[in-house]
C-alpha cells in the first residue's frame, strides 16, 4: 500500500490505494485553500489523515465537498468530519445514500473498504475559495446519477471526478449511462478550463483536449453499436466482440460489476428514458 502527492499549482493532491486484484485501484483527493474535495476509499484513512493534518500552510481544511456517493470519493467523509469538525458537502441526490448507506458488491469492499454513513449537506451552485476566486458546481451524471464536477474558473482547473478517466473506455460499470456521461462532458467543456484534475488519472494537463477527444470516440463507439443493432440487427454479446473482443482481467476481478457488454448495451440507451433499463 503507498500514497503520493501531487501538487499542481495551487492544488495539492493525495493519491492513495491498492493495486488490488491486478489492477491499480488508487484514487486522488485533492485540497484547494482550505477545501477538500473527495475524501479518498476508507482503508487509506491513514493516509488521508495525515494530508489533511500535515499541511504546513496557516490553512487547515475548512470544509469537504464531494463529487458523488461512490466509497472511493465519499468514503472518509464521516471520519473527516469528526476528527476536523467541519461540514460536509455533497450533491443534493448523494444525501440519503451517504446517510443511509448502499450496498457494495464484494470486490468494491475488498478494494475500498466499508464507508461510514455521513450526515452531509447540500452542496450550493458556488462557493468561494481561500484566496477569494469562486468555485462553481456543474452538475455531471452519466458515470453515477448524482455526480458533479467542480470548476474554478481562475484557475481554470476542473475537478473532474470520474468524468474522465480515459480517453476511449473499454469497460462500463452496470449503473453508468453512456449517452448521458457523453452530454454531460459536452455541457462540462462550455467552461473555461484548461487542466483537469482526474480522481483516478491524477493531473491531465492537457484536460479539455483529453475530454473532448474521449466524448470524440464515444460518440463515434454509440453510432457504430446503434447501427449495427438498428440495421444489421445484431445482438449486443455479437456487437461486443466485434468491436470490443473478449472480456479481460477488469470484468473478472469486478465479478461482472465493469464489463464491456455494460459499455456496448448503454450506447443503445436514451437520455430521455428515466429508467435505465439494458439491453440483453
Ligand atoms: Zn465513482
Amino acid at each position: 500500500m503507498s500514497s503520493e502527492r501531487i501538487t499542481y499549482g495551487p492544488v495539492e493532491g493525495l493519491r492513495a490505494g491498492r493495486y488490488g486484484l491486478g489492477l491499480d485501484m488508487k484514487v486522488t483527493c485533492y485540497r484547494i485553500g482550505g477545501t477538500l474535495i473527495d475524501t479518498g476509499p476508507p482503508n487509506q484513512w491513514r493516509a488521508v489523515r495525515r494530508f489533511v493534518t500535515q499541511q504546513d500552510d496557516e490553512h487547515g481544511i475548512d470544509r469537504v465537498i464531494l463529487t458523488h456517493h461512490h466509497e472511493d470519493h465519499a468514503g472518509n467523509a464521516a471520519r473527516l468530519q469528526e476528527l476536523l469538525d467541519v461540514p460536509v458537502y455533497a450533491p443534493e441526490k448523494s444525501l440519503d445514500r451517504l446517510r443511509e448507506g448502499i450496498s457494495l458488491e464484494t470486490y468494491r469492499w475488498i478494494v475500498w473498504g466499508r464507508p461510514r454513513p455521513v450526515e452531509a449537506e447540500p452542496v450550493p451552485e458556488s462557493l468561494t475559495l481561500a484566496d477569494g476566486t469562486p468555485l462553481h458546481t456543474l452538475s455531471a451524471p452519466g458515470h453515477s446519477d448524482d455526480m458533479v464536477c467542480y470548476l474554478a474558473p481562475a484557475h481554470e482547473l476542473l475537478f473532474a471526478a470520474d468524468l474522465y478517466v480515459t480517453r476511449r473506455p473499454e469497460y462500463l460499470r452496470f449503473d453508468e449511462h453512456a449517452p448521458r456521461l457523453i452530454e454531460s462532458i459536452h455541457q462540462v467543456l462550455e467552461h473555461d478550463f484548461d487542466a483537469v484534475l482526474c480522481a483516478h488519472r491524477g493531473v491531465v494537463e492537457d484536460g479539455r483536449r483529453a475530454l473532448a477527444d474521449k466524448v470524440k470516440y464515444m460518440e463515434a463507439l454509440c453510432g457504430v453499436v446503434r447501427r449495427r443493432y438498428r440495421y444489421d440487427k445484431l445482438s449486443v454479446p455479437e456487437i461486443t466482440d466485434e468491436i470490443l473482443g473478449t472480456e479481460g482481467m477488469l470484468y473478472w476481478a469486478t465479478g461482472g460489476d465493469f464489463s464491456k457488454h455494460n459499455l456496448i448495451a448503454s450506447c443503445l440507451q436514451e437520455v430521455e428514458a428515466d429508467a435505465s433499463a439494458i439491453v440483453e
